[in-house]
């Protein structure tokens, strides 16, 4: 019987399960991948994380891994116009293989025990708590807590757990991401439009470029099988970035896929007695480069409140109506704005017009980036 079983050890469990640590409290952070590896993200650590990472006790060792930092965001459109923004403050680009694997390192030194190549099959509350059962290659295992904390990313095996899950709600799109050596970058995070998606390309740690694609199934129909091809296919359809990435070298075993993605889950930030924090319980748009900082945040926003249930001070009921409380307020805004962004980017005339509109009216695209962002964290 563990104090605390922190379920998914990406962003938002690896930084709840170190923070829980840090409180003193018996944590065990599974995951059913092994590690480091690499994940389908854009990579791009919006400056609203800073905040968070300072909450949660993180800020120093994040700010060592050597990531690139970020003054502006370029959109580039299908017909060449772009639309330039500076960021509020210094974003950073960082890899996913290395930013998991340093806060699995902050967790295991806060004393948590990380268990890595381990799948959750199912949670079952009980009298004492909840019963996890796991599987490890074919070792079937389990496991007891006093309480558990949900933070399975977007894949919709919640229903495994005999939970609730979030149906999956129709149209979905497919992840891809490679890095790539040779790209010329200023400190600029650039994303390309084009039909049936757009592309980031994101400067990373050691003078590395991640490129991101977030591609509607269409248009991944004709582009071959491989992640290289499809990223080469999704190029084809923006000339400025065909030409950007005509001479890049990919960086070998950095490919990484992931399918289906929904964007247009609802906010669902308790199931039964599970806290759910990032990506299960909401997902916004990749575009706004923001679920990062969203996971850090549900983690921050959950902890202080995990503890108190732990000690005795807050009923089940207590933990879930100011959990559930403080993600509304927090993250509804935010993903409104930001299924508003995605819907007017998706669409071509739009697209078309709104260079012309940025520059009549700068305020208006900052505005409604602006309107997608969390506020700096506040205890
Ligand atoms: C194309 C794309 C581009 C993106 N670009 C950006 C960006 O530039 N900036 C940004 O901030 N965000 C971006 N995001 C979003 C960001 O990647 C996510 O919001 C973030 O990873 C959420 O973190 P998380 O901890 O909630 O989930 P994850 O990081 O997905 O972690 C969930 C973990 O749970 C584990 N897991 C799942 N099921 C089980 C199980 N049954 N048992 C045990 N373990 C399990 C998984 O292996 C995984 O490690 C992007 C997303 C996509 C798809």
């Amino acid at each position: 019987m563990v104090d605390v079983a922190v379920l998914g050890a990406g962003l938002a469990g690896s930084s709840a399960a170190k923070a829980l640590a840090d409180k003193g409290w018996e944590t065990l952070l599974l995951d059913r991948q092994s590690f480091p590896r690499h994940k389908v993200c854009g990579e791009f650590l919006s400056p609203e994380a800073q905040s968070t990472l300072q909450a949660l006790g993180l800020g120093d060792s994040i700010a060592e891994l050597g990531h690139s930092e970020l003054e502006r965001v370029r959109l580039i459109f299908e017909n060449g116009a772009e639309v330039d923004m500076a960021l509020p403050g210094k974003a950073w680009g960082i890899s996913r293989y290395s930013l998991d694997a340093a806060l699995h390192q902050a967790a295991a030194q806060a004393g948590a025990a990380l268990q890595t190549g381990r799948t959750v099959t199912s949670v079952r509350a009980t009298d004492r708590g909840f019963l996890i059962q796991t599987k490890q290659g074919r070792e079937v295992g389990s496991l007891e807590a006093r309480a558990v904390i949900a933070a399975w990313g977007a894949s919709q095996r919640t229903e495994l757990a005999g939970y609730l899950g979030q149906p999956a709600r129709k149209p979905s799109y497919i992840g891809v991401k490679s890095h790539f050596r040779g790209i010329a970058m200023e400190p600029v995070v650039e994303l390309y439009f084009f039909r049936g998606g757009y592309l980031g390309l994101c400067p990373v740690e050691d003078g590395l470029v991640n490129a991101s694609a977030l591609l509607e199934r269409g248009a991944v129909a004709n582009t071959g099988k491989t992640i290289l091809t499809i990223l080469g296919g999704a190029a084809q359809r923006n000339k400025r970035l065909f030409e950007k990435l005509k001479h890049a070298e990919p960086v070998l075993g950095s490919q990484a896929a992931v399918a289906p993605v929904y964007l247009n889950r609802k906010l669902f930030p308790w199931d039964q007695q599970l806290p759910l924090l990032g990506d299960t319980s909401g997902m916004i748009p990749p575009l706004c480069g923001d679920g990062m900082s969203m996971a850090l945040r549900s983690a921050a926003l959950c902890v202080p409140l995990a503890d108190r249930y732990l000690r005795g001070q807050l009923s089940m009921a207590e933990w879930e109506l100011a959990y559930t409380r403080s993600i509304n307020r927090e993250f509804k805004g935010p993903l409104r704005w930001g299924a508003f962004l995605q819907w007017l980017f998706g669409m071509t005339a739009v697209t078309d017009w709104l260079p012309h509109g940025a520059r009549l009216a700068p305020g208006i695209v900052q505005g409604l980036w602006q309107a997608t962002r969390l506020k700096p964290f506040q205890l």
